[in-house]
């Protein structure tokens, strides 16, 4: 990676594969680790928090900011935007840290532009089924956004070849020891 030591690692996976519920593990077991916050022009969620989750922020906020070039990358999930903060991350890789993006897979193939030396890690879920199971329970969207995003998941999966990595995130012990062995190893 030119200039910088640090390592970029993009955790990408359909919604609902649970990247969320992994990466929580990981970043418990090591907390060297650095999780980058996304912006993202969606509604909170009951359980979210502002400036944990994500930066809740209007498209007019989210515009400002990417003509600012305050934006690494950015791309458009379902009706929203999403996009990771330039800032922050640049100063964590200049200070050597191993930084997480959660991103989509279009936004992955802009930072591997700027970043050849990016790290791709794709979680896949043990069934398309069992996604489904698994968005529904979260009990987070509702039925026109679950198809959408299922929708969005068949597209995706198809280019989990394009990473460096895949896990299954089946039994999700497994699949967090899965995530932390492959970054450990970077
Ligand atoms: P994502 O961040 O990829 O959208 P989440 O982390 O929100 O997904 O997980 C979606 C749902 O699946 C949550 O309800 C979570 O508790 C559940 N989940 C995550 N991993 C597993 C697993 N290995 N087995 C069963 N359920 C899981
Ligand atoms: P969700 O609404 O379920 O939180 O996220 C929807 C999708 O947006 C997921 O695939 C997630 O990985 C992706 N995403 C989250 N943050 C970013 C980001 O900063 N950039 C991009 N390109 N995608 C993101």
């Amino acid at each position: 990676m030119t200039n910088k030591n640090g390592v970029l690692v993009l955790f990408s996976g359909p919604s609902g594969v649970g990247k969320d519920t992994v990466l929580d593990i990981v970043l418990n077991k090591d907390n060297s680790l650095q999780r980058s916050i996304s912006l993202t022009t969606r509604d909170i969620r009951e359980n979210e928090v502002d400036g944990r989750d994500y930066y809740f922020i209007s498209k007019d906020k989210f515009n400002n900011m990417i003509e600012n070039g305050e934006v690494l990358e950015f791309a458009q999930y379902g009706k929203n935007l999403y996009g990771t903060p330039k800032g922050p991350v640049d100063k964590w890789l200049s200070e050597g840290k191993t930084v997480i993006l959660k991103i989509e897979v279009q936004g992955a193939q802009q930072i591997k532009k700027i970043y050849p030396d990016a790290v791709g890690i794709f979680v896949l879920p043990p069934s398309m089924d069992e996604l489904e199971n698994r968005l529904r329970s979260r009990g987070t969207e509702n039925e026109e956004d679950i198809q959408k995003r299922l929708e969005i998941a068949r597209n995706e999966v198809a280019k989990s070849v394009d990473y460096d990595y895949t896990v299954v995130n089946d039994d999700l012990d497994i699949a967090s020891n899965d995530v932390l062995k492959i970054i450990n190893a970077l």
